[in-house]
């Protein structure tokens, strides 16, 4: 692991991930290898999850990945 890189928390689907997360919290489908995530914040309960990367919205505020969906009734509301 390269340390001091400017990490922003966006990764791939490998093989250990796909058997371990099996769908994304944010549309419900299965991932596929290969699909680009992001560690998002969203409606769930308890810690950011990994979930497709075009389903989140990068919040420069916090530095953080937020569920679109979440991110809009945020800035809705
Ligand atoms: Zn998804």
């Amino acid at each position: 692991m390269k340390m001091g890189e400017r990490s922003f928390p966006k990764t791939i689907i490998d093989l250990e991930k796909l058997m371990r997360l099996k769908t994304c919290s944010a549309c419900g489908h299965p991932f596929n290898l290969g699909d680009p995530v992001v560690l998002a914040c969203g409606a769930w309960e308890g810690p950011p999850r990994l979930i497709h990367e075009h389903e989140a919205v990068y919040d420069e505020i916090t530095s953080s990945y937020i569920e679109r969906k979440c991110f809009e009734a945020r800035r809705g509301s």
